[in-house]
């Protein structure tokens, strides 16, 4: 029992971004910029084989043009890793997103197995890795990943923060 307990005690401080994470961050940041010009909240993520580096997946937010509250950056990547690898388990797999992941992403991010999250900037409205929840580091769970935060931060806040304020800005323009 103990051992077994031990043998799940994965990591948690100390842990520290890599270039490669920052490489990976400058992806999901294309991604993100990328669901901007749709007229998407800009989040984008990116799945990488930890070890290799070979990417497994890329994706932003569709949440609008799919008209799916699922359609996160984090689930369409999850789901595309998991497909490109024939596999469910991600474990020896590292998920990087501009944004800190919700609890719908976070709960995905337990049942993949992903074995280290990079995320860039905080949201304090609806972080579960952090912010409001600490879904990613709860003991009762069977599966908690490496987690680093603060890659790319200010890019990242960046980006979300003038979508929304060109929003406001276009919106205050249409109204009569
Ligand atoms: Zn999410």
């Amino acid at each position: 029992m103990i051992l077994a307990r031990l043998f799940r005690r994965k990591p948690r401080s100390g842990a520290q971004a890599g270039a490669l994470d920052e490489q990976m961050m400058d992806l999901a940041l294309e991604q993100a910029r990328l669901a901007a010009e749709m007229g998407e909240v800009p989040v984008g993520a990116v799945i990488y084989h930890t070890e290799s580096g070979e990417i497994l997946a890329q994706a932003h937010n569709r949440r609008e043009c799919d008209h799916d509250p699922l359609a996160h950056a984090e689930l369409l990547a999850i789901a595309e890793a998991s497909r490109a690898r024939d596999d469910w388990r991600l474990s020896d797999c590292t998920l990087v997103v501009t944004l800190e992941p919700c609890v719908m992403c976070a709960g995905a991010i337990v049942n993949a197995r992903i074995g280290r999250v990079v995320y860039g900037t905080h949201d304090p409205k609806g972080g579960a890795c952090e912010s409001l929840y600490e879904v990613l580091g709860d003991p009762r769970l069977n599966h908690r990943p490496i987690v680093i935060s603060g890659v790319r931060r200010q890019a990242c806040a960046h980006i979300l923060s003038s979508f929304f304020r060109d929003l406001r800005a276009r919106r205050r323009a249409e109204r009569p």
